[in-house]
């Protein structure tokens, strides 16, 4: 069987905890790989190589890493679809979807390669008779990332490209679920010229994150998972002096006005609550049919929903893959069994659902629940399954009112062809990325990913200027060269001459 290290150093090396945990085909429910699980110890010497990397990387010239980092683009580039097929293997997602995960993750590589821009600082000249000001922004030092399941690829790329462009060394802590991928993007930054230090991957699991949040030589933590340990992963790193981005979990409303076209919006709702198994932080989860377009909406998404093909992520017949692991799929399934009993309607259950040869995968098929309430179970909790809650107002403002009830604010959608009520929309919803006929508005990577509420702890959001401001910490040089021959003692308050 497979076993996944770590890259510590610019090099695999092999874990020493005598701790593992395993890795399993989603489609399949065999255990492929064990994932080695990094003691203290195993942390402290990633740190410590990102530490002595930093000694020179942290100083290099932005032309020598930017090279790099057109190299890594380039190699990125030539292994899309290698890295797409680890993806599918150890998280299930089906190909097409993986290989759109490695071109949204690309997207923040370019970025990086471009830090040049980025980092040009500002300059006020003669701001006082022979004084200039220069603002610059230089590394943090050594900074870590820890990464959820759901994007095994692109999420790492949200966060290590941009650090080490701005002169931090990294060391990431992958999900435990699915971690060849990661790794795989070390090798490559590697090949590409990455010196031997500045990236360094840890497997593991709460004994590693734990160590990463303690560690004294660590400046900044980014997380991306679930709100519960987002929150944790904010209190406890912040109690530790670090600067931290927590991204959490999410609950993603689309609001349907009576005006919408509803083909195109049943067209949307299904594309982003089934797509990659709903196991998207940007998922649909809830739609809100606001007055008469309930049950037409409902019909349509019905229509649509039985003609989705599931099965292997690797037959490229399959449009949606199985869940991660047996345990998710029972804990989502279980939010459909328990929804008639409070009170909803089982439009479509998903959970009889199996593939023929493939028994043993985590299957479950697409479930839609119609008349749900804000006090149902299946409306309070991510559940991160294929299950799309129908939820009714009368209104625009009953609706609105809903959506901002949440406790999470990470994307929302609004669906109409009313551009008042869309602009009304965009400034009245509580929540950091919102769509106007867009279900799924993931920023593109020169703009920054992060949502309100409990979808984020902490200010920055991830990549784009945040992404920069988040590695980066400002300085501000004030400079007077005096002519010596005008030099004299002045004992007064310097104000401006
Ligand atoms: P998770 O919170 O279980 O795990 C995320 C990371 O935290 C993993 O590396 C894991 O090993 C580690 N971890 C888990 N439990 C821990 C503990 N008790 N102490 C310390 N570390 C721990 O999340 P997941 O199940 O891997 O991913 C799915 C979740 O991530 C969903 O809630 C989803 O919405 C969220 N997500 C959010 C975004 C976003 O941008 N807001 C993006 C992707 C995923």
């Amino acid at each position: 069987m497979k076993t996944v290290h770590h890259w510590i150093g610019g090099k695999a090396v092999e874990g020493a905890s005598g701790t593992f945990g395993p890795v399993t085909d989603p489609a399949t429910g065999e255990e492929t790989t064990r994932v080695a699980f990094a003691s203290a110890e195993e942390v402290d010497a990633a740190v410590a190589a990102a530490k002595e990397a930093y000694a020179t990387w942290g100083t290099s010239s932005l032309a020598a890493r930017t090279a790099v980092l057109f190299r890594y683009r380039a190699l990125l580039d030539a292994h899309r679809d290698e890295i797409a097929r680890l993806i599918t293997a150890e998280h299930g997602k089906v190909h097409s979807d993986a290989l759109g995960e490695v071109a949204r993750g690309l997207e923040i590589v370019e970025l990086a390669c471009g830090i040049t821009t980025q980092l040009k600082g500002e300059l006020s000249s003669q701001v006082s008779s022979g004084v200039d000001v220069a603002a610059i922004r230089q590394p943090l030092g050594v900074v870590a990332g820890i990464t959820p399941f759901n994007f095994p690829a692109m999420v790492p790329m949200w966060m290590f490209p941009l650090a080490v462009a701005c002169g931090n060394t990294f060391v990431l802590k992958p999900s435990e679920k699915d971690p060849s991928a990661a790794f795989l993007l070390a090798e490559l930054a590697a090949e590409a010229g990455l010196p031997a230090g500045v990236l360094n991957v840890v497997n593991g699991d709460k004994v590693a994150v734990d160590r990463i949040l303690e560690h004294p030589d660590i400046a900044a933590v980014s997380f991306v998972g679930s709100t519960p340990i987002a929150r944790h992963i904010h209190t406890v790193a912040t109690a530790n002096g670090k600067r931290v981005q927590a991204l959490g979990g999410a609950k993603n409303h689309m609001l349907v006005l009576p005006d919408a076209d509803l083909d195109a919006a049943a067209d949307a709702a299904v594309s982003a609550a089934y797509g990659s198994a709903g196991e998207r932080c940007m998922a649909i989860s809830a739609v809100v049919a606001v007055g008469a377009t309930g049950d037409a909406l409902v019909e349509k998404i019905v229509d649509r929903a039985g003609k989705i093909k599931i099965g292997p992520g690797d037959d490229p017949a399959s449009e949606m893959g199985p869940l991660i692991t047996k345990a998710h799929r029972d804990k989502v399934a279980s939010y459909v069994e328990g929804a008639a009993g409070q009170g909803a309607r089982v439009v479509l259950d998903g959970t009889g659902f199996t593939v023929e040869g493939h028994e043993n995968g985590h299957w479950i098929g697409l479930s839609l629940l119609d008349h749900v309430g804000t006090d149902m179970d299946a409306y309070r909790d991510e559940i991160f399954g294929p299950v799309l809650c129908v939820l009714r107002a009368d209104t625009y403002e009953e609706g609105l009112a809903l959506i901002n009830g949440s406790s999470w604010g990470n994307g929302t959608a609004i669906f109409t062809r009313d551009g008042g009520a869309a602009r009304r929309f965009q400034l009245e919803v509580h929540a950091g990325m919102v769509g106007v006929n867009v279900p799924i508005p993931v920023p593109v990577g020169y703009h920054s990913f992060g949502g309100w509420k409990d979808s984020l702890f902490g200010d920055l959001h991830i990549y784009g200027n945040d992404g920069v401001h988040f590695y980066t910490r400002g300085k501000v040089v004030t400079t007077r060269w005096p002519d010596p021959s005008e030099s004299g003692v002045d004992l007064g308050f310097p104000s401006h001459r």
